[in-house]
């Protein structure tokens, strides 16, 4: 199994919490995609023996680009890389820009997955939060998603956001559950620094709520989505059965994937060593080597077969289905369950993690200390 990455780095205005690489500066756009293309091209002969199961285009916001760049981006990849014909195929989009022409050239051209960034059904906690749409554009934007063809559609969402309280959290859910929305991502706001809510937070301008309400927001935002039919079945995931991304499953099963884009990363098995490397997040810096036809690669790794071991757990713990043994056993020969068993006996003493014939499997309360935990595993 292995995916792409396609990072698209333009927004149209920066919300107040971002610290992506994304700007508001359309300048740049078409010589952006004339280097991603070229990127595309140089990867072509490189990745001939692979076959690409999942793409994500991501950003930043994919379709605040000029009509037509999503769909010759489709089909860019298409001629370079073997995908296979059932592949899950997701663009990310904003919900004012999710037009019936952009969301066409996608369906058009394959992408099958549809991401919306919600965040909160409160126009007032939007508008806070620096988002350039409100709720009725989301309506919008999954009605005509829906009609052109779209029935795979992810909304991200926020809690912990300044002025929000468990019933606006929950609102934003139940607003979620009346669209049918099959696939809820949600995650709490981290305040990044330099940012312009990392400003107002430290002035005093603007007050967030305390850990403890959040942690309750986040507790019966879960409980909800689970009483619904949502499944969790990552830390920050929720799907109806059969709608879990596998583009993000890829990742938390260590799976290979190719990164392209400004800032993208990769994790590529090459031969035989597991690598990891990322690309420039120097805008001019992309544009101009890969206008002298070289790739701009950074920080290339092999990763130690031990570190590797140690990422696959990292990772596969995430999930609420664990890691699966069997799966860790046919990529590295040893079970889990006998490499780490100092670490597994301390977490089980905690009530942390349980150990099942397929897999390792963290708790709630694993889940909730997920740190902890992990620690555990990187100090044996
Ligand atoms: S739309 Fe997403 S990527 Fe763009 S500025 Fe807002 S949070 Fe950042």
């Amino acid at each position: 199994m292995a995916g792409i990455y396609v990072h698209i780095p333009f927004c149209k205005k920066k919300c107040a919490y971002c610290d992506f690489i994304s700007f508001p500066d359309y300048s740049r756009e078409d010589l952006y995609f004339v280097a991603l293309v070229k990127e595309i091209r140089q990867y072509a002969p490189l990745m001939k023996d692979r076959v690409f199961d999942t793409v994500f285009i991501g950003g930043g916001t994919p379709t605040s680009m000029k009509p037509g760049r999503l769909a010759a981006i489709m089909r860019e990849l298409k001629n370079a890389f073997t995908i296979s014909e059932n592949a899950e195929i997701t663009s990310e989009a904003n919900p004012e820009s999710a037009d019936e022409e952009k969301l066409s050239e996608l369906v058009a051209e394959g992408v099958n997955r549809l991401s919306l960034g919600l965040q909160s059904a409160d126009d007032r906690l939007l508008e806070m939060i620096g988002r350039i749409h409100t709720k009725a554009d989301f309506v919008k934007a999954v009605d005509t998603a829906r009609r052109v063809g779209f029935t795979n559609i992810n909304a991200d969402v926020m809690h912990g956001l300044p002025g929000q309280t468990e019933e606006s959290c929950l609102d934003t859910l139940r607003f979620l559950f009346s669209m049918d929305i099959p696939h809820i991502s949600s995650y709490a706001l981290i305040l990044e620094e330099n940012t312009p809510l990392y400003e107002s937070v430290k002035s005093g301008e603007t007050a967030l709520p305390d850990p403890d309400e959040t942690a309750d927001m986040e507790d019966a935002g879960f409980l909800v989505m689970e009483e619904n039919g949502y499944r969790r079945y990552e830390v920050s995931n929720f799907a109806r059965p059969g709608f879990e991304c596998r583009h993000n499953l890829n990742y938390w099963n260590n799976g290979e994937y190719l990164g392209l884009g400004l800032n993208s990363h990769s994790a590529l098995r090459i031969r035989g060593e597991w690598t990891r490397f990322n690309n420039t997040d120097d805008l001019t810096e992309y544009v101009n080597e890969l206008g002298g036809d070289k790739l701009p690669v950074r920080n290339t790794r092999t990763i130690p077969r031990d570190e590797e071991m140690f990422e696959t757990v990292m990772l596969g713990l995430r999930k609420t289905a664990g890691l699966s043994r069997g799966s860790f056993i046919e990529r590295f020969g040893e079970d889990p369950a006998v490499k780490y068993a100092p670490a597994i006996s301390e977490l089980e003493l905690d009530g942390m993690i349980k150990v099942t014939d397929d897999a390792l499997v963290l708790t709630k309360r694993g889940m909730d200390f997920q740190n902890e935990a992990l620690i555990k595993f990187m100090d044996q």
